[in-house]
């Protein structure tokens, strides 16, 4: 008999159940001797009807995780071409330069684009309904020395041996443990729709428009667009504008006309800078009818205000607390937090993976493997964040009136993002191991 079959088992709460909860469970449960619940506050399990890319780091992670559903051809849809965002003149449509991957030998590890409801389901089909508690939203914990309590709107809580936070960008959990921990808009909100790409077949012969098959980054004087195919014969667009951060009231996640009409008024036409630098309105130019097109095809189009936040300065909390996924970096709006929840999830796991776990497992013994998990992810998370700051990545377009050689020199200028997306998170791992030793 096993030693861990003596003992009671630890006892795991991860509060949130998005694709970073749903990830920790699916890495976490691997591990002996553990049992694991994930409380969350909403009635249902329903994902906002927007599009999602996973870099090779994501996509990796899922296939080591055992969610081989996700790699599958139709779920997620991968550039033909093999390069994962070409970048396209917003009024020409002619191909102004592309990404390469550095590193990607694996077709499956090259960057997908899902409908988040159906990589949400692929998780989600692999972790029993039983262990997932909805409608338990958190507003507190109260640690103690040998365990954690979880304390829920409803009036009931839960106690646990670990627990794993994991409710996202406006954590209320973080707000309790990091109280001056501050969110703000980046003044970026953007358009997106989700729609059926049947709905574009009366452009099928079309001279003008062209039914995109690959993922393109269209790049004009004063904003960007996004169009790209995702799995289930659906096509995604994106766009959007630069608010005054106090003036923007647009809600998050709401659909209704306004929005469509505003999109489609947004890529209407643009002002260009005259050579000589001046800005004239008969330097107005339209985008691309394919831009048009897409848009005006868009039977229903929702707004989101982008949030960002810095990344909080501390993981680990009384021994037995640890916060992973948009909770510890809130910066998943830039396109790149479903593949660190992954990593998140990852490294969990081999940090745990390396004690005896139970009931009776020391305070002191699960804090060094957390903060082990922390000194894996938390430069990089850190690094992520200088990155973003630097680049003003949602503001670098957007307000600003590019001449034509500004736009190339923008695409050509682009920083190379490999180090994001195709992250190892074991080479990490084994680094931050032997400097730990
Ligand atoms: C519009 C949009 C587009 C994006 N596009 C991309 C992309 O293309 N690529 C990419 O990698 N990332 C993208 N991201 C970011 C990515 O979705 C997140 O970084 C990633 O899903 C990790 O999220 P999470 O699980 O940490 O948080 P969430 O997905 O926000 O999940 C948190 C969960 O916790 C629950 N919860 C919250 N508070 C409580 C509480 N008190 N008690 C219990 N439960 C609670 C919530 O209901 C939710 O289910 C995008 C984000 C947005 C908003």
């Amino acid at each position: 008999m096993s030693p861990q079959a003596t003992t009671q088992p630890l006892r795991v709460g991860i509060i949130g159940a998005g694709i970073s909860g749903l990830t920790n469970y699916i890495a976490l449960i691997e591990l002996d001797n553990v049992q694991i619940s994930i409380y969350e506050q909403a009635q249902e399990l329903k994902e906002i009807g927007a599009s999602i890319g996973l870099g090779p780091n994501g996509l990796r992670g899922l296939q080591r995780l055992g969610v081989h559903a996700a790699l599958n051809d139709r779920l997620g849809i991968r550039n033909p071409s093999t390069w994962p965002m070409i970048y396209k003149h917003w009024k020409t449509n002619a191909v102004l330069g592309y990404d390469t991957h550095q590193d990607v030998p694996d077709r499956l590890h090259h960057t997908a684009r899902f409908h988040r409801a159906h990589l949400q389901k692929v998780l989600l089909d692999a972790i029993p309904k039983s262990v997932i508690h909805l409608k338990k939203r958190s507003v507190g914990l109260e640690p103690d020395h040998d365990s954690v309590t979880i304390n829920f709107e409803d009036g009931t809580s839960v106690t646990q041996d670990l627990v794993v936070v994991s409710d996202g960008i406006h954590s209320a959990i973080r707000q309790q443990l990091l109280p001056d921990h501050k969110n703000f808009l980046t003044g970026w909100t953007s358009f997106r729709a989700v729609y059926d790409v049947s709905l574009l077949e009366r452009f099928r012969d079309s001279q003008e428009v062209e039914i995109p098959t690959e993922a393109l980054h269209y790049v004009g004087p004063d904003r960007t667009f996004f169009t790209t195919p995702l799995g289930g014969n659906l096509i995604a667009v994106v766009g959007g504008y630069a608010a005054a951060q106090a003036t923007d009231n647009e809600q998050w996640n709401v659909a209704s006309a306004d929005h469509r009409q505003k999109f489609m008024n947004l890529y209407k036409v643009s002002k260009t800078k005259h050579p000589a630098g001046r800005l004239q309105a008969k330097n107005k130019q339209h985008w691309a009818p394919t831009v048009r097109a897409l848009i005006e095809t868009a039977p229903s189009v929702r707004s989101y205000p982008g949030h960002s936040g810095s990344i909080a300065r501390q993981w680990v909390f009384n021994s037995r607390i640890v916060l992973t996924g948009d909770a510890a970096h809130p910066i998943g709006h830039a396109g790149f937090g479903a593949g660190m929840a992954i990593d998140d999830a990852l490294a969990l796991f081999m940090a745990l993976e390396r004690i005896q776990l139970s009931s009776e497992t020391k305070g002191t013994v699960l804090e060094n493997a957390l903060n082990l998990f922390q000194s894996v992810r938390k430069p990089h998370a850190d690094r992520l964040g200088d990155f973003l700051a630097r680049t003003g990545k949602a503001k670098s377009i957007y307000g600003k009136h590019l001449s034509e050689e500004q736009i190339l020199e923008w695409v050509n200028g682009r920083e190379n993002t490999a180090w994001i997306h195709e992250h190892d998170v074991n080479v990490a791992f084994g680094l931050a191991d032997a400097l730990s030793l």
